[in-house]
């Protein structure tokens, strides 16, 4: 029988897991009986590892040894302000080696360090051996489920924590797009289709999707968001506030006791919790200030809200730019979506209905849940497990818009054709054009003109060391592939060393917005005139350079500089007015071949000149 493939939401504060079989969604619980393990990782005094609930709860004791908000960390340097930020708050101990922030725990007899993707595999090893238990076979295939704007490292970085345990990972999904699915698996027969937003709003990030749904077809129509925003930054602002009164009224400052900031830490995100159903309640604090037996420091909703507020209207900041990049209105949007813990606070309900003039909000009656119900869902679509069949829903990944690099007159070579399905992988070859050249540069972009220059700039590679040849005479594959999590890869080949170089870079439909793609595609068939005009240019003025840079290789090689010396130093003249000519001055090209090639001509015949164009 085929395998079963689950879906995985990898939170930051909590990870959940789920199935789709028998044409069910289930949660598979963990060994303890949780529907979400904590993502905690704890070290014991006997050098064992602890994940989950149990760690959680060991880390409130010794928290020097126990370690969470891991996803904070993952894919980013030690010296990015947002890990600065997040040490003040952390109380585990945080190096920088070579320049990425390494985990270290020293128990008694040994020191841990540990980096943040091998913390990810113990969290994910935790998860699969539970899942094995629960389903009792074997699984090594998952979706997992990412922010929507985790960029290539922090991907990467998720997919490599993955291997190290076994999973094969048929996709990365973006957390908004799972929470979407999921809604729209339970609301199968919503009536007809429109546009929706999904407001995701977890422990430690904030995402926004905006969706079309067609039928059974669903479109991701644009996303926006922010990796450092969520639950955790609103926790800081009440410890923040705590810290400044015990500092005022008790002349104690907790931020050097690691186990006090621990303990404040959860207090305060229980008393938050709390702030979602009362209006207001006390930070009490047992035994933590000296001299002090119990310190009580009572919080209304108001005083909260207003501390977060800043961070609140961020979110609704984002969601306005989201829906500018994809040309939608707030009254286009049918459906407002909202998924994450975070989303429970009645602040935020109450500004996103708000700001779409009092709209119904579609709340998920378990909004930890619907993440990795949405990665059960894409999991069952790629599954070919029978049990796993899952008709009602199809979600379409395509390539917006087309993927290409340029050459050296910014001629675009179209590599993968617009609207091409998601994954692919394309070739194309390019020979140098100098001799003994020694570097080979593309620079890469998506559009649909034939002027590399009029798209939109993806990113640059270059290739160094060629192995030095004559003009055309050493050559380089470039190889161009979008993956099923969104990774689009550029690789060159060097034909004669094999060395290989290769960038990647964020590739999400969803980076442009239906507007834009409209936009570019209507400007494309608008201006085939000018294309064809380009072209055109273009293809002479190659030609001249490549004809003069090969003419004054010959002439070097065979020894003529200087017996024609007019002839090349001609060729070197053109060569330089060359560079500067834009299309509008395609006249002054063909005037410059005119006068290099009948030079040239006579003296390529008499000395057989190789490698002319
Ligand atoms: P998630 O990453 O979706 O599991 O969301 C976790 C975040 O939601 C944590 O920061 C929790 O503190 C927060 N959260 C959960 N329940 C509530 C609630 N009732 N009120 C406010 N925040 C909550």
């Amino acid at each position: 029988m085929s395998e079963t493939v689950i879906g995985i939401d990898l939170g930051t504060t909590n990870t959940c897991v789920c199935v789709h079989l028998n044409n069910k969604l289930k949660i598979l619980e963990n060994k303890e009986g949780g529907r979400t393990t904590p993502s905690y990782v704890f070290f014991t005094e006997q050098n064992s590892v602890i994940v989950g609930q149990y760690a959680k709860r060991m880390a409130d004791v010794k928290p020097e040894y126990g370690i969470y908000e891991i996803k904070r960390l993952v894919g980013r340097k030690y010296d990015d302000p947002y890990i600065k930020k997040n040490l003040n708050y952390l109380p585990f101990q945080v190096t920088n080696i070579s320049n990425d922030p390494v985990v270290v725990v020293q128990t008694k007899t040994q020191v841990f360090k540990r980096s943040p993707q091998e913390l990810c595999a113990y969290i994910l090893g935790k998860i699969k051996s539970d899942a094995e238990a629960k389903l009792g076979h074997p699984i090594n295939k998952a979706v997992i489920t990412v922010p929507a704007y985790f960029n290539i490292a922090q991907r990467e970085m998720t997919l490599a924590a993955a291997k190290t345990i076994g999973f094969i990972v048929l996709k990365l999904l973006n957390e908004p797009t799972a929470a979407a699915l999921s809604y729209y698996y339970e609301h199968k027969s919503s009536d007809g289709d429109g546009y929706s937003l999904v407001y995701d709003l977890g422990g430690g990030t904030f995402d926004v999707a905006i969706l079309q749904r067609n039928g059974s077809d669903i479109t991701i129509l644009g996303v926006d968001g922010e990796t450092h925003l969520g639950g955790h930054d609103f926790d800081n602002l009440l410890v923040e506030h705590v810290c400044q009164v015990l500092i005022s009224q008790y002349n104690y400052n907790p931020k050097n006791d690691r186990r006090n900031m621990r303990r404040l830490n959860n207090e305060c995100e229980e008393v938050k919790k709390m702030l979602s159903e009362s209006e207001e309640t006390s930070i009490i604090l047992n035994a933590f200030v000296p001299n002090s037996n119990i310190v009580e420091i009572p919080i209304t909703r108001g005083q909260f809200e207003s501390k977060a507020e800043h961070l609140f209207q961020k979110t609704i900041d984002i969601m306005t730019r989201c829906l500018e990049k994809v040309n939608l209105k707030k009254s286009d949007i049918k459906e407002v979506i909202l998924s994450g813990g975070s989303t429970r606070i009645p602040k935020i309900q109450s500004m996103i209905s708000a700001y779409f003039n009092g709209k119904v909000l579609n709340k998920f009656i378990n909004p930890d849940e619907c993440v990795a119900e949405g990665a059960a869902i894409q999991a069952a679509l790629l599954s070919k497990n029978p049990s796993q069949t899952i008709s009602q829903i199809k979600i379409t990944d395509v390539t917006a818009l087309s993927l290409g690099i340029s050459d050296f007159v910014d001629v675009m070579t179209f590599m993968i054709k617009r609207n091409t399905p998601i994954p692919v992988t394309k070739t194309t070859k390019r020979v140098t054009v100098y001799n003994n050249q020694a570097n080979m540069s593309f620079d890469i972009y998506e559009g649909e003109r034939l002027n590399a220059k009029k798209n939109y700039f993806l990113g640059h590679l270059e290739i160094t060391d060629l192995t030095p040849a004559p003009p055309g005479q050493c050559g380089v594959t470039v190889v161009m592939t979008v993956d099923q999590n969104g990774i689009l890869t550029v690789k060159a080949t060097e034909t004669v060393s094999n060395r290989t170089k290769d960038v990647k870079i964020v590739y999400t439909r969803g980076s442009r917005s239906d507007g834009d793609i409209k936009k570019v595609v209507v400007e494309a068939e608008e201006n085939t005139a000018e294309d064809e005009r380009f072209r055109q240019f273009a293809d002479i003025k190659g030609f001249v350079y490549k004809y003069c840079i090969r003419a004054m290789y010959n002439f070097e090689e065979k020894g003529l500089v200087a017996t024609h010396k007019d002839v090349y130093d001609k060729c070197s003249d053109v060569l330089k007015k060359l560079k500067d000519l834009d299309v509008d001055d395609e006249k002054e090209v063909i005037k410059l071949k005119q006068q290099v090639v009948p030079l040239c001509k006579p003296l390529e015949k008499k000395y057989a000149f190789k490698y002319m164009p």
